[in-house]
């Protein structure tokens, strides 16, 4: 986040994502930009007009420690350090001033600005602490001279008027601060909580509430990606449909819960065999699911399906009502492609069920391929 210089004069900066930390780091170059301007001017006005070559130390130190301080925010990001550079050398020139000046020619008013400038660069509770031990300092210093600096006008009603004024502005300032920063870190727990919430409705709107496993928008969406990703990974392509057999006499047999579970366990077979990164698995509704996995070859691709089928059956959830085995089997239905095909996802699909019919009518607990020579 680095402000053009243009854009620090007004504080005022389009940011692409709302943070806290983005105000509080654009205040500290403004602020710091401004401040090395304005000692810029006294150092020519010193120089120049006046001729006091004391404060023409004091401005030309100033100037130089904080261009350091802007080159440090800006060129190393070090918010943090920025910060405590430019409030220990802001700390030590306005005392050296008030020490040095006496009061003379309105110096004691540029003690004012040090408070706003600690409490907006450190934040509400570091920034009073720095700015009451600094005005506290002031205080103490500018009490030495009642009845004597400018020529005895600097007396003990003017001093008081000076140290309420300065309470005064320094709780006025905290205040602001302090809001602002309990305003803006709500706002910050409130967004870091939508986009929380957020993620979690994006989760389920592709989630199957029963397995967990990708439902079908999913498949819709991930699809042409991992497609893509096969051919730019010169892979090949596999797209199954799997069918649980004869599940509607399994309900009829065991209940709806029981069946239910039966989903849930072939579920965790698919979660299990398809760990990939490029592996997706999905329940497409009922007792009906699909995957998209890649592989180097047919045999290895052949493998992975076949190991997912024999595991359904390895199971052994007894099935006593199913006319292939007395344990709950399954069907499969696959697609592999080669990178030069121009299939989407319905091509796929139709290929994939069509296979899935076949191996039904072909006596269940196998695997069908949609091309013949695989
Ligand atoms: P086939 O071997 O030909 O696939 O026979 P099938 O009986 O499995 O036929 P089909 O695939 O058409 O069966 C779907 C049955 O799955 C219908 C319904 O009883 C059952 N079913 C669908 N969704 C659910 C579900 O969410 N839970 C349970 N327990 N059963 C479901
Ligand atoms: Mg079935
Ligand atoms: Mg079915």
């Amino acid at each position: 986040m680095k402000p053009k210089l243009s854009e620090l004069l007004s504080a005022s900066f389009e940011f692409e994502d709302y943070s806290p930390l983005h105000t509080k780091v654009l205040l500290l170059n403004a602020m710091l930009f401004i401040t090395a301007v304005l000692t810029l001017l006294f150092t020519v006005i010193h120089l120049f007009i006046t001729q006091s070559y004391d404060l023409l130390f004091i401005d030309l130190s100033v100037f130089l420690s904080l261009s350091y301080t802007l080159y440090i925010l800006r060129a190393r990001n070090d918010h943090q350090r920025a910060a405590y550079i430019g409030n220990a050398v802001l700390f030590t020139a306005i005392l050296a001033i008030t020490l040095l000046h006496h009061g003379e020619n309105y110096t004691l008013i540029w003690t004012f600005f040090f408070a706003p400038f600690s409490i907006v660069t450190l934040g509400a509770s570091r920034g009073l602490i720095v700015s009451f031990t600094f005005m506290l300092m002031v205080l103490a210093v500018t009490y030495t001279g009642v009845g004597e600096w400018q020529e005895g006008a600097w007396n003990t009603q003017s001093y008081l008027r000076f140290l309420i004024a300065h309470f005064l502005m320094l709780y006025v300032i905290f205040v602001i601060q302090n809001s602002n920063e309990r305003a803006n870190g709500k706002i910050d727990r409130m967004r870091r909580y939508e986009k929380k919430q957020l993620k979690f409705f994006e989760q389920l709107s592709i989630t199957d509430p029963l397995t967990s496993l990708y439902n079908r928008r999913f498949l819709k969406e991930i699809f042409p990606r991992q497609l893509f990703s096969a051919k730019r990974n010169d892979k090949l392509f596999a797209f199954f449909i799997l069918d649980l057999d004869y599940f509607k006499q399994y309900n009829d047999t065991y209940g709806h819960q029981k069946g239910d579970w039966a989903i849930e366990q072939t579920a965790n077979i698919l979660k299990e065999h398809l760990r990939r990164s490029s592996d997706y698995s999905f329940r497409l509704g009922g007792e009906e699911f699909a995957a998209i996995l890649f592989g180097d070859d047919i045999d290895c691709i052949h493998d992975r399906i076949n190991a997912i089928l024999q595991a359904v059956a390895d199971q052994k959830i007894e099935h006593k009502s199913s006319d292939v085995k007395p344990v709950l089997t399954c069907s499969i239905g696959a697609c592999i492609m080669e990178d030069d095909s121009e299939y989407d996802l319905e091509d796929f699909y139709s290929l994939a069920d069509e296979a899935l019919y076949r191996a039904k009518d072909n006596g269940r607990d196998q695997i069908i391929y949609a091309h013949q020579n695989i």
